[in-house]
């Protein structure tokens, strides 16, 4: 069809806003590293956010395995349905509960190498919040008033987190969550789209690997980090 050269205008600003489109990031201790320093963005528990979502395993353009929290359609879900044919081993698992912690990791390395405080999201199970946070929360008063040591131990399946109050004795003076939303120019619900995807059923039939069309191109490949330092 013929367009407007004002139409043609709207493309291309369109297409500069998803190239520029950026992604929060997912909090996780690398290999080798055996705990890490970080400040829940949380008052109390209630502010916890669950989602029930698959887990979809993807592969980057550069053919590294990753995973993304597809938000679970409910009734008449496409990633439900091929969950249960495939016994939810194929790429895409069962909707299960999740929560969502954001925080701010003081030992997130950028790719240069340098230390430099990060708001990430914690993407973990239901169960984590009831044995792990809940349990320290009671175990610890104040642990969410402070700084916050999350130890890991075990690889894969085995991992295990424990968290501890942190001294913070070589960080940063701690400061209000309110304090720190504010110096990271936290835009949450905007973060949170590249957290937890919501996809339509059309959307999702198209991540479902199909014999027709073995490789499936959904959304945006290679996730560009946002990177917020502010206050430091
Ligand atoms: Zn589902």
């Amino acid at each position: 069809m013929r367009i407007s050269l004002n139409v043609m205008e709207e493309h291309l600003d369109n297409q500069n806003t998803n190239a520029n489109r950026t992604f929060a990031h997912q909090f996780f201790i690398p290999k080798g590293v055996p705990s890490k320093n970080v400040r829940f963005l949380i008052k109390d528990l209630s502010d916890v956010m669950a989602f029930r979502t698959h887990t979809v395993t993807r592969i980057s353009k550069k053919g590294k395995q990753y995973f993304q929290e597809v938000s679970c359609l409910g009734d008449g879900c496409p990633l439900c349905d091929y969950a249960f044919k495939t016994d939810g081993k194929a790429s895409s698992s069962y909707a299960r509960d999740k929560i969502v912690i954001p925080l701010i990791d003081f030992d997130y390395v950028d790719s240069e190498g340098n230390k430099t405080p990060t708001i990430s999201y914690w993407v973990r199970s239901s169960n984590f919040y009831r044995n792990v946070l809940a349990l320290y929360v009671s175990k610890f008063k104040g642990l969410l008033d402070g700084y916050v040591e999350v130890n890991k131990t075990g690889t894969g399946v085995n991992t295990t987190y424990s968290l501890f109050p942190a001294s913070g004795d070589d960080l940063p003076k701690l400061k209000s969550v309110d304090e720190y939303l504010k110096d990271f120019d936290v835009n949450m619900e905007e973060d949170l789209k590249s957290i937890i995807y919501e996809l339509n059923a059309e959307q999702m039939n198209r991540l479902i690997p199909h014999e027709s069309n073995e490789v499936e191109v959904p959304f945006e490949e290679a996730p560009k980090r946002r990177v917020s330092t502010h206050g430091f």
